[in-house]
């Protein structure tokens, strides 16, 4: 029967090919902030708020005051594969920001209601898309942007069973943002839930952020890291074995900022602690990488939550080594201080 039924190759319709890639970028509201979240800081936004309505799925609505959006630009924010963020190959390969693929908004608007409001410096006043209707009208607002998401999965129930109770969601959201907040100690965070003030990290120290986020508990069971081997700069905090646990869910590994999750890391984060961590008990640890751009692809994985070293032995090693320098220090007898 395969032979008879064959039927002819036809090009999907733009709101259908966003749809699927919804399917990989947007699993739940969290991944929503995260793409938000993302927009924000590459708009150079000292202050993010978030604003979340039944655990984000009735409403998300992310405040940036950054550089905003201009009105003729606001259509094409909404586009499929249209970006700010890179114009060739070459920049694709030195990329810098959060973004470059331009396909989030495209792909959250084709899977909710969303509108965008927006002004740029200078502006007299700033405009409102509404995604749905194209509809442009002003709005009366301060430089920045803000977008708002509702009723996420409304045209896709299937996806919508899948996700869990409002408290749930609520905590992958906090937990999106605690990503990017403790990467981004120079931006002040705020996550409003049913009007309830649910996290905030005010602008800080990079230290002082690691304490705010993690709490003075991390801060007190953990060890400063700072190593450099090569191309590679490591700066972070590593928790003591007391600080293990079973889950590895105090692991937070950022390479040029962006939080990842990375095997080679991980490994050889987790082979620094075989001498004094046993079984499967996880460390915990925030692990900062900076790497030449050149060195690392980052367009490996739609969520980019994976990229790909040309050299990951190289990382291994350099992970290894200065995760096992920041837990040497820690056991070495504490020496008065030497005179000079
Ligand atoms: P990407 O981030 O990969 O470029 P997106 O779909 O997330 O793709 O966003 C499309 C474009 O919309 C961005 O390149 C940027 O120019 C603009 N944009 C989105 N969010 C913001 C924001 N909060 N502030 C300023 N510009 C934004
Ligand atoms: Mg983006």
């Amino acid at each position: 029967p395969a032979a008879a039924g064959r039927r002819a190759i036809r090009e999907l319709p733009d709101e259908l090919v966003s749809q699927i890639a919804a399917g990989e970028v947007v699993e739940r509201p969290a991944s929503v902030v995260r793409e938000l979240v993302d927009n924000a800081l590459d708009a150079g936004a000292g202050q993010i708020t978030v604003r979340l309505l039944a655990g984000g799925v009735r409403s998300i609505l992310v405040e940036d005051d950054g550089c905003g959006i201009p009105p003729e630009e606001l259509p094409l924010a909404l586009r499929r594969h249209a970006t700010s963020k890179i114009r060739d190959l070459h920049e694709l390969e030195s990329v810098a920001t959060m973004g470059f693929r331009g396909e989030a908004l495209a792909a959250i608007a084709s899977v909710s209601d969303l509108s965008i409001a927006s002004r740029c410096e200078g502006a007299a006043h700033g405009h409102r898309l509404d995604a749905r209707t194209g509809e442009l009208s002003p709005s009366a607002r301060a430089r920045g942007t803000s977008i708002e998401v509702r009723e996420l999965f409304f045209s896709t129930p299937a996806r919508r069973k899948f996700l869990k109770s409002d408290a749930t969601e609520l905590a992958h959201c906090v937990e999106s943002v605690r990503r990017h907040a403790l990467v981004r100690p120079d931006v002040g965070f705020a996550i409003w839930h049913e009007g309830r003030l649910a996290a905030q990290w005010k602008r800080a120290s990079p230290q002082q952020r690691i304490a705010d986020v993690l709490g003075e508990d991390f801060i007190e069971g953990s060890r400063p890291l700072a190593a450099e081997a090569g191309p590679l700069r490591l700066v972070g905090r590593v928790g003591l074995p007391d600080l293990a646990r079973a889950r590895g869910d105090q692991q937070y590994v950022y390479v040029n900022g962006r939080y990842v999750r990375d095997r080679q890391v991980a490994h050889g984060a987790r082979s620094a602690y075989d001498d004094v961590l046993h079984g499967n008990r996880q460390p915990a640890y925030v692990l900062m990488i900076e790497i030449d751009p050149l060195r690392v692809d980052v367009n490996v994985h739609p969520t980019k939550i994976e990229v790909r070293f040309r050299d990951g032995r190289e990382v291994h090693q350099a992970v290894r080594r200065a995760v096992i320098a920041a837990l040497a220090v820690s056991r070495a007898p504490v020496l008065p201080e030497a005179e000079t």
